[in-house]
């Protein structure tokens, strides 16, 4: 498998990818490792993982240089993804204890009742590249402090960070027969839906997570599906400090070059601000510096999959068709690698795939509505639903609209982020299950209720 630079379009090296074989090995393995894994004290568990977070830490510069050579992010966003999964470890390694020891329910009377948490087996985790650290760490962390096995496989684009990630947990003490990446692209994604596993979890597009749904449902074991997302914030009238509000969401739009799954995708502004806001938000853009993920001071670098650059392209052209004007930007950069121009689009409407499907790049459409009624309207026209935003200096005003969203998850004054403590769950074609917080830990466990008498 030949990995490539994104900024660069330079061969980085060449994997040898899993076969048919040596992934039966490695399941069969894992299968193995798992019982003496479960049994191992959740202590234990949790000290090897905070062990992990340690060594990602020390590695850091290392780590980030790697990752940002293959997926083409800017280095400093390399560095605070690994910072990002180290707090992540943290909240849920201090929390493994509290949820996922055994829970006495009824301790008084006749019959006692208790549940126990058991690990759900060996489990795969197929995952994403455009935050592998976090996106990994949000499965393969709490499915190992919960006994399972995992078997992990990082996107082709992501590889590299893979193996550095199976690296340091089994030097952290994580057992190899109990952790083991697969390295291959869709085709091993195939393969391991072929192996009857105990679970199966996924971070990836609608369309793949679709498809592993489909495929894994004779199975008749947990399947989590944390998907792509259409992204909605809402600027309202009564915000005061314009130019905050126009860089704080700009940033959301255009973080790591837009390809989060969290990324504002489309922003309505009430018509009574929305010249002051378009004015804010532009200058905010103009000012991105694009360069190499190596140069300093560079907030917009290559997008890793090549194919997106087109994919951006037919979005801008299509609303251009449609009716739409570009404010900036619009088009590929003319250098080697994946570069596109960071782009706004304005005069734009549903009938258009800039705000109906995900673009997952430097691109945002920007909409003038009529009040707060229009707002929720267009916000909830998507397929998708997996977080949304409103700003506005009144939190009931905020809250009221945030009540009729049919998202996992709302904002008020903030966008495009995560906590450890919160579940991070879609709905519709964002998905469904959950991650982090006391959900995502007991996900990768089934209950068993025990009813005692004696
Ligand atoms: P993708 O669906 O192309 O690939 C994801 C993984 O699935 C990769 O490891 C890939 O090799 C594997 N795969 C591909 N075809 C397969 C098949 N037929 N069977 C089994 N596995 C297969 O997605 P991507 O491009 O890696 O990631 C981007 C998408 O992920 C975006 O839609 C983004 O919004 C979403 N995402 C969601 C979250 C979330 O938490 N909701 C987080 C990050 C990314």
């Amino acid at each position: 498998m030949k990995i490539f630079n994104p900024a660069t379009a330079e061969l980085i090296t060449t994997l040898e990818a899993d076969t048919a074989e040596s992934l039966s090995e490695k399941i069969r393995l894992l299968r193995l490792g798992q019982k003496e894994w479960s049994a191992t004290d959740l202590a234990v568990r949790i000290t090897i993982l905070q062990r992990y977070a340690l060594l990602l830490s020390k590695n850091i510069e290392a780590l980030s240089a790697i990752l940002s050579s293959e997926t083409g992010k800017p280095l400093q966003q390399s560095v605070n993804e690994i910072k990002g999964a180290c707090a992540r470890i943290d909240w849920l390694t201090a929390n493994a204890e509290k949820y996922l020891r055994p829970e006495w329910m009824v301790e008084e009377g006749g019959t006692k009742e208790k549940i126990v948490y058991e690990p759900l087996g060996v489990v795969a985790n197929i995952s994403a590249w455009n935050y592998p650290y976090l996106v990994g760490t949000n499965v393969f962390i709490p499915a190992l402090l919960a006994g399972n096995a995992v078997l992990y496989k990082p996107s082709e684009l992501a590889s590299l960070t893979g193996l550095q990630i199976q690296k340091y947990l089994h030097e952290a003490g994580v057992p190899a027969n109990v952790f083991q990446a697969g390295i291959g692209a869709g085709d091993l994604g195939e393969m391991i839906l072929e192996e009857k596993l105990d679970g199966y979890f996924f971070t990836g597009s609608y369309k793949t997570g679709k498809h592993i749904y489909e495929k894994v449902s004779k199975y008749m074991v947990p399947c989590g599906l944390e998907l792509g997302g259409k992204d909605p914030l809402y600027v309202t009238d009564d915000i005061t400090d314009i130019a905050a509000v126009a860089a704080g969401t700009a940033d959301g739009a255009f973080y790591n070059n837009g390809q989060s799954c969290c990324s504002v995708e489309r922003i309505y502004v009430h018509e009574k601000v929305y010249d002051a806001y378009l004015d804010a938000f532009l200058k905010e853009v103009a000012s991105y510096q694009i360069g190499l993920p190596t140069e300093e001071n560079v907030y917009i670098a290559a997008l890793t999959r090549k194919e997106q650059v087109q994919l951006l392209m037919a979005q801008v052209a299509d609303a251009v068709n449609k009716g739409a004007s570009v404010a900036l930007g619009g088009k590929q950069l003319n250098r080697a690698g994946n570069y596109f121009a960071p782009t706004v689009l304005v005069n734009v409407t549903h009938d258009m795939e800039v705000m109906k499907e995900e673009s997952f790049g430097p691109i945002i459409g920007i909409m003038k509505v009529s009040g707060d009624e229009e707002a929720v309207r267009l916000m909830n026209d998507t397929e998708y639903g997996l977080t949304a935003s409103v700003y506005s200096n009144n939190q009931s005003r905020a809250a009221r609209i945030e009540e009729q969203l049919n998202v996992g998850t709302v904002y008020w004054n903030c966008c495009d982020r995560v906590s450890a403590a919160l579940p991070w769950s879609g709905r519709k074609h964002s998905g469904f299950g959950s991650t982090l917080s006391h959900a995502g830990l007991r996900v990768f466990t089934r209950p068993k209720a025990w009813h005692l008498r004696g």
